[in-house]
């Protein structure tokens, strides 16, 4: 029940009941069509630059370079993006595509709330109708963004199946979709899911490296040596990587979260601990028992926590183009105060995961080796979480 188009070596493609896979096609062929369209190109550039806040500065991390005494070491940006992180280039993408699509309601799935967010926030300023899927445990917990969804337009159902967490809330949401393809559009949040998504993801996403190729190159006249970006279900790192796939200098490093450690049952280090098996319309790596029940996954950072990744990166960690290395709860919020107080920048926890393994790589590397490590979003949302991880209640 696949199309070969959609596959990243042996895994993606399309396992979906056939309504829904109708609906994907007529997704994937009108994704063609906006691809090629300059006019479709323009207007996404112009909601990129004058919306967005893109380009996303490349930033040379000088006092970390010092202090770790290795490879020269540059941040992209994405946290500066307006809503805070890397998600916002894939929604706006997205919608955009529904638009085309003649659609007037998005739905999509969110953890945190951080996707939900995005996409309500599109959804308010092209005058769209929205509903967000998130499990019950979630909304109980992130009461705040729930209500900045609400407070954008957006309808929030709580989602009571399952164990009530994001895998329940994305199954919600292709449900959702299925039932309704006259009028909706659903806005996947990351590069995961059936065919067309991991590559109309993939492609909205690649804005990151295409600019830190150019700032790159423009400073130093060569390639990077190095990217690292963090992996949940895998967006921003292939954005990062993208325009890198085909430089074979560049070594590719994605970093999972392995929570208390891989060798303990919680974690989130998918290509580490994970096995082959279908699953959310996709054919790719996933955290399962040996009967194939998807397993509870865990990390500190609520943005790293889907217990798959993106059907590229497992093609991409099969072929060895790209690696991909775990690192825990406890190197993460070392980095994420480590980052703070070297270079004044308070980065989402997801993206510490990066930095923290950016601490481990720039020493064992030359002072003219450099290295791209992407901030995928700022840290404020992660401030009390990580006061509490210190034994700090800011709320007292
Ligand atoms: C959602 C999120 C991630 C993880 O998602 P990917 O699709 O793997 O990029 C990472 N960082 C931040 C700040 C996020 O909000």
């Amino acid at each position: 029940m696949t199309n070969k188009a959609g596959r990243f070596d042996e895994y993606g493609g399309q396992y979906v009941p056939e309504t829904l896979m109708n609906e994907l096609n007529r997704m994937a062929d009108e994704y063609e069509k906006a691809k090629q369209d300059p006019e479709f190109q323009a207007e996404l550039q112009d909601l990129l630059n004058n919306y967005a806040n893109r380009p996303s500065l490349l930033s040379y991390a000088k006092r970390m370079t010092e202090d770790l005494g290795g490879a020269q070491i540059y941040f992209k940006r994405e946290d500066l993006n307006h809503t805070g992180a890397h998600k916002i280039n894939n929604v706006i993408g997205q919608a955009l595509l529904a638009k085309r699509m003649g659609k007037t309601r998005l739905i999509a799935e969110t953890g945190a709330g951080q996707h939900g967010v995005a996409t309500a926030t599109i959804a308010a300023l092209f005058g769209m109708e929205c509903e967000i899927f998130m499990g019950k445990e979630d909304t109980d917990r992130q009461k705040l963004n729930v209500y900045r969804m609400e407070l954008l337009g957006a309808k929030v159902n709580s989602v009571t199946s399952g164990s009530m967490v994001l895998k329940d809330a994305i199954n919600a949401a292709l449900q959702e979709f299925s039932a309704r393809t006259d009028d909706t559009f659903y806005v996947m949040g990351s590069a995961t899911g059936p065919h067309p998504y991991p590559l109309m993801v993939r492609d909205f996403q690649s804005v990151i490296s295409k600019e830190s190729k150019e700032q790159f190159k423009k400073i130093n006249k060569k390639l990077p040596d190095a990217i690292v970006a963090c992996v949940g279900g895998g967006s921003n790192a292939i954005g990062s990587f993208a325009n890198y796939i085909e430089d074979p200098s560049v070594q590719l490093i994605g970093v999972e979260a392995a929570g208390k450690g891989v060798e303990t049952d919680l974690t989130a280090a998918t290509l580490e601990c994970g096995s082959e098996g279908v699953f959310h319309g996709m054919k790719s790596i996933f955290l399962q028992t040996k009967t194939g029940q998807i397993k509870p996954v865990y990390s500190i950072s609520a943005g790293l926590d889907y217990p798959g990744v993106g059907p590229e990166h497992a093609a991409l960690a099969k072929s060895g183009r790209a690696q991909y290395v775990g690192i825990t709860d406890d190197e993460a919020v070392d980095a994420f105060e480590y980052i703070a107080r070297t270079e004044g920048i308070v980065a989402a926890i997801e993206s510490c995961h990066a930095v923290a393994y950016v601490r481990k790589l720039a020493p064992t590397m030359s002072k003219d080796q450099t290295i791209i490590c992407t901030l995928s979003g700022r840290g404020d949302k992660d401030v009390a979480a990580i006061g509490k991880y210190r034994g700090v209640d800011v709320n007292e």
